[in-house]
């Protein structure tokens, strides 16, 4: 996994792992799960990871030098993987990103109407959620076999652009505009996780960007807020 992948992985595991609201099928995996990273040389054009505070969290994580790996061992189980190599002493490069994001101009700007502008393009088709490695957002769904005596409940990933995200008992739907449904995203991304947990939610990996067929491009929008 490359770096911004890796620190999705502590997103999820603040939330999951949450001793308050540990969630037993997740911790499942995650205990049976190594983390091994690899460092990305060239960041891509849609890039901002420099600009979102990563931090190592590994168990092993490679730089490809070439010839050779240097082999960063982030815990004890990846020491164990390693045990037998010799010692290597190198200083890894830090990643730099052309495209950054200035967070410090958004958050006091709810009411800008930039997010409406933003959102003009906006299909609701829910891309941007399903290739974010931070989002999580799940609804659960019973589905009872023909004798309605028994069935399966299921969890399924769920997006918060999709209008009935929101909707409840009585047809109510909280986040009925387009402009809300994107704007909730993004808040959730860089403040609302952040109240939380002490972290913006998004790592910076730019795939939501990339791959939005309308190239809705959100740090450039609160990069130009004044
Ligand atoms: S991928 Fe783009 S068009 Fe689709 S919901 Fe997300 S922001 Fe809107
Ligand atoms: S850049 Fe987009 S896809 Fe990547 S973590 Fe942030 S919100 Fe998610």
């Amino acid at each position: 996994m490359r770096l911004c992948d890796l620190n999705a992985v502590l997103r999820m595991d603040s939330l999951f792992l949450d001793p308050k609201n540990e969630d037993c099928l997740y911790k499942d995996k995650r205990k049976n799960t190594i983390m091994i990273g690899y460092n990305c040389k060239e960041p891509g054009p849609y890039c901002f990871c420099d600009s979102m505070g990563l931090e190592n969290y590994h168990d092993l994580f490679f730089y490809d030098m070439g010839e050779f790996y240097y082999i960063d061992v982030g815990s004890e189980r990846g020491m164990k993987l390693v045990s037998r190599l010799k010692d290597y002493d190198y200083k890894p490069p830090q990643i730099k990103c052309e495209k950054t994001l200035n967070k410090k101009l958004f958050l006091k700007h709810f009411k800008n109407p930039i997010w409406e502008k933003l959102s003009k393009n906006c299909l609701s088709c829910g891309r941007c959620n399903l290739l974010c490695p931070t989002c999580y957002c799940f609804t659960v769904e019973d589905k009872p076999d023909m004798t309605l005596t028994k069935g399966i409940r299921t969890r399924e990933w769920d997006s918060c652009q999709f209008k009935d995200f929101t909707k409840v008992a009585g047809g109510f739907v909280f986040r009925d505009k387009r402009t809300e449904r994107l704007k909730h995203r993004i808040y959730h991304k860089l403040l609302y996780y952040r109240q939380r947990f002490n972290k913006d939610m998004c790592v910076g990996c730019g795939k939501c960007i990339e791959h939005c067929p309308t190239k809705i491009d959100f740090v450039e929008a609160i990069n130009k807020i004044k």
